[in-house]
């Protein structure tokens, strides 16, 4: 028996001993259809070419330098690559090896900003309930998440939390989208006025929330309104895109879509897609030059900050996805994927919702479709799912979440973004078995 410290003790899992496109093939040889990539990571599927030549290539040349000394090719050139397509007046990029690391990194860089500029006073993050941004303390105190946060609470630092942009369960039944999205976002403004504008150092949110609800999109014009109130009280915007970002909703940065500039931009999953753990927060031209005039130092680091091979790993992808078929190709398959969700689940009592954007998909199961009651915590039907899928050869991300006090159960899908026709309708077949076969094993 192996000492590996595994997630869950009593569990006795598969070796992954090859990965294969959309496939992962365990030691028994059993396949199974990655519709998730873990956690939305594994974009280019698992055995892209130009990502292995890329790494041996530097393994061949250096593994490792450290950034006290050196900087490296592989992470220059990922850093050029990545503020060519980058939102407008972001310039500079720090290298990271995962998604925790860009977060934590986002939260200090803010405060350092306003320390820099003399705004001492300002060191508070407010961020959404129903959000995760990671797993180390700073990350957990910006995150909503009760279950991730609760044995930990007392280790956390005072953040707030906003209620999360969310229509299927916030929406007036008389109002309008556009409406609601303004009156979530105001959430902003009057949390800024009870804390003080003056202790305020930034606002962070996942443009499309992926872990915690199962790939919800903003309202239109959230984000818009989001921005209007970071401008008007000084408050820097920090979009968490560790999980929708690098082209997983079908834009290359989940902000094109909502037309919103942010002062910090997170990456990670998509951008080593599974070959390297990396990550990158990609900062704005003023947040660096305060820093370049003020101390000089950015008060912060990692041994493994600007890791060659994690950057070789991300150039390589980061090539693939900004080649002029990807995005389209996204959006097709995207398309594809909802409507035959659409179609297969549109009648089905326990689906109160199926949403997201690009690659991006989830369904919400409900109870009471009418009522959207959820179901019982305690059936844990999205562990059911889980473990049902995985029998039928699926590797999809189901969760459960609870928002003030409701349970609800959701299933995520990230597809790879060379999912073929075929492989979406097989991703639907087997999530429809695996979803009926655990409603009724609970009654
Ligand atoms: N932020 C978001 C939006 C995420 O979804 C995640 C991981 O799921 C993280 C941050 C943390 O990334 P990592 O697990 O690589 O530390």
């Amino acid at each position: 028996m192996s000492h590996i410290f595994p997630r869950h003790t009593a569990m006795r899992l598969p070796r992954a001993v090859k990965g294969e496109g959309s496939y992962i093939i365990d030691e028994n040889g059993k396949r199974y259809l990655d519709a998730s990539g873990g956690a939305a990571v594994s974009c280019l599927g698992h055995s892209n070419a130009m990502v292995r030549a890329a790494l041996h290539a530097q393994l061949d040349e250096i593994a490792f330098a450290h950034t006290a000394y050196f900087t490296s090719a592989a992470a220059e050139e990922l850093a050029d690559a990545l503020i060519e397509v980058a939102p407008e007046g972001l310039g500079r990029v720090y290298i990271v090896s995962s998604g925790s690391e860009t977060t934590e990194a986002a939260i200090k860089l803010a405060r350092q900003y306003h320390l820099e500029k003399g705004d001492s006073e300002r060191s508070r993050i407010i961020a959404r309930k129903q959000s995760y941004h990671g797993n180390t303390l700073g990350a957990l105190s910006a995150g909503g998440n009760m279950w991730r946060r609760e044995p930990f609470e007392p280790l956390l630092l005072d953040m707030s939390h906003i209620e999360p942009c969310y229509a299927y369960r916030y929406k007036g039944v008389h109002e309008s989208l556009e409406d609601y999205g303004i009156r979530a976002a105001n959430a902003l403004e009057n949390e800024i006025l009870r804390v003080g504008p003056e202790t305020v150092a930034a606002f962070m949110a996942e443009p499309v929330v992926g872990a915690t609800m199962g790939a919800v999109p903003a309202a239109p014009g959230y984000f818009r309104r989001i921005r209007e109130i970071c401008d008007k009280y000084g408050v820097l915007l920090i979009l968490d895109e560790v999980m929708c970002g690098m082209g997983r909703t079908g834009t290359l940065f989940a902000s094109e879509a909502e037309h919103v500039r942010p002062d910090i931009v997170c990456i990670a999953k998509g951008l080593g897609a599974g070959y390297q753990p990396v990550g990158a927060m990609i900062c704005s031209d003023e947040i660096y030059h305060a820093i370049e005039v003020g101390s000089g130092y950015f008060q912060h680091g990692h041994t493994y900050v600007g890791h060659p091979m994690a950057a070789a790993a991300a150039l390589a992808v980061v090539k693939q996805l900004t080649s002029a078929d990807m995005m389209p190709r996204i959006n097709r398959s995207g398309e594809k994927l909802m409507a035959l969700l659409r179609e297969r689940f549109a009648d089905h009592p326990h689906i109160g919702d199926i949403r997201g954007r690009g690659l991006f998909l989830g369904l919400e199961l409900v109870w009471n479709r009418d009522t959207k009651e959820p179901f019982v915590p305690a059936v844990r039907l999205h562990a059911r799912i889980k473990k049902n899928a995985f029998e039928h050869g699926l590797i999809c991300y189901p969760m459960g979440g609870t928002i003030d006090g409701k349970h609800g159960d959701h299933v995520m899908l990230a597809p790879p973004f060379i999912v073929e026709d075929q492989q979406i309708e097989e991703i639907v077949d087997r999530l429809e078995q695996a979803i009926n076969d655990s409603l009724s094993e609970t009654g």
